[in-house]
């Protein structure tokens, strides 16, 4: 990508309405820009990120043998009339009208409608367990989109269902989607804790949250100094009560409260039959005996963990994206005299590589362009200026870490081992 071509608007002062460094950067970089209260523009750099993102989760869901699928966002009345949540289901759900005046809503989520597809085609108990999935726009029209795409409206979520004849079965899938929850947030380079939750709106009996720990994260979740498991602070309090009434206090495993922040990006939950039952999918079993499948669902929040990694990831700056996460990897800053085309060369040569590169061939002087490759946070830049002519050397910048001064011919062994480096 040329800079002087791609569509990356950038903001110099910290916008007004953006209270966390997430959402500040993200409008500063080009990223996003709001279209609407908790609505997005995910402009190229942003959709880059997110669609990296996007696939390390699918990846790690096809590996645990989960099945990708597509739902639509609208939703049928009816089919959240036989769970019960339609009168239910609070002012976050959207609902709409067609032109022949039925009704339909936005989905937040896709319970009804996995529900029924699987009722309406899965005739056997052989055909379990299944697991579906989708990569998809859910919408909730949250009383108070904040930060933005961190608690957006409209927003991406990886949501995946999964169907078994018994509670062991159920039980094995949910371990194994908790194995690749965390092998997810590893890959992506994000310091996490999972927690005990509550299952709120969704309902069934047993839900864990993967929280990225950051200090503007909503949540407050409660660590023991002698026990692994970590508790929504949510959980211990009554409605209102403020979580610091809660340090110090023993925790219900052992040792004592301690607590900290979390942005919650993922949810995995034990339905059982909850939805089974109410939407009335039952199979017979080997014994043919009418059995309602007991389910799982699991939830990541795509977009918002674009924003949980920025917050973990930045300094005064700007973004410091973990090397595998940057939209660009590396940038040849083209400094020659009149953009003589030297840099040009060097640039096609790592285009050629699976690295995603820019050339900064904008008209602007050094500090400029050094300047808006950090705040977008591109991990290595390549120079090609005065060392070039005088020395025949090309000068290497990591955003993180020193200069040096290289070969030309020495520049590919460079990057292959910078990327290698984590
Ligand atoms: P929260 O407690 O933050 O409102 P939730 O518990 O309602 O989230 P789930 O129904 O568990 O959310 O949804 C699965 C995932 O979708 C969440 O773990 C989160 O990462 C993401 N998510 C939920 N609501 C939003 C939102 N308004 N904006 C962005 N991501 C969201
Ligand atoms: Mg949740």
């Amino acid at each position: 990508m040329l800079a002087s071509k791609t569509f990356i608007p950038k903001i110099k002062d910290i916008p007004q309405d953006a209270e966390i460094i997430s959402h500040q950067l993200m409008l500063r970089s080009g990223m996003i820009r709001k279209v609407a209260s908790g609505i997005y523009n995910w402009l190229p750099l942003g959709l880059i990120v997110l669609k990296k993102i996007e696939n390390v989760v699918r990846e790690e869901l096809n590996n645990i043998g989960a099945q990708e699928i597509f739902m639509p966002m609208v939703q049928p009345k009816e089919l959240w009339d036989e769970s019960n949540r339609w009168g239910k289901f609070g002012p976050e759900l959207l609902r709409i009208k067609d032109r022949h005046d039925r009704d339909f809503c936005l989905g937040p989520t896709h319970e009804e409608v996995i529900t029924d597809l699987v009722k309406n085609n899965i005739n056997s108990y052989k055909s379990l367990p299944l697991t579906l999935y989708q990569i998809q726009t859910k919408f909730r029209d949250e009383i108070r989109p904040r930060y933005g795409v961190m608690r957006g409206r409209e927003f991406l979520m990886k949501d995946a269902y999964s169907f078994h004849m018994n509670a062991e079965c159920l039980n094995q899938t949910y371990q194994d989607f908790r194995a690749a929850y965390k092998k997810i947030l590893e890959r992506l380079e994000l310091e996490f804790k999972v927690v005990k939750a509550d299952s709120g709106a969704i309902g069934g009996d047993k839900s864990e949250e993967f929280h990225v720990l950051a200090e503007n994260g909503e949540d407050v979740l409660a660590v023991s100094d002698s026990s692994e498991i970590a508790i929504n602070s949510e959980l211990l309090l009554e409605k209102d009560q403020d979580p610091s009434l809660l340090a110090g206090e023993e925790f219900p495993e052992g040792g004592k409260i301690q607590l900290i922040k979390g942005i919650e990006v993922g949810h995995i939950f034990q339905l059982g039959q909850v939805y089974s039952e109410s939407m009335k999918l039952s199979l017979q079993d080997a014994n043919s005996n009418e059995v309602n499948p007991y389910m799982g669902c699991y939830g990541i929040g795509i977009s918002r963990m674009v924003a949980a990694s920025i917050e973990q990831n930045n300094d005064e700056f700007g973004i410091a994206w973990p090397k595998g996460l940057a939209p660009i990897q590396i940038n040849v800053i083209d400094l020659t005299d009149n953009l003589d085309g030297s840099a040009i060369k060097f640039y096609n040569e790592i285009e050629k590589s699976n690295f995603r590169v820019m050339l900064d061939d904008r008209d602007e002087r050094f500090g400029k362009k050094i300047k808006d490759s950090e705040l977008i946070g591109i991990p290595l830049n390549i120079i090609i200026g005065k060392s070039l002519k005088n020395d025949g050397l090309i000068e290497v910048c990591p955003r993180r870490g020193t200069k040096d001064l290289i070969k030309p011919e020495e520049l590919n062994g460079y990057i292959a081992k910078f990327f290698q480096e984590s």
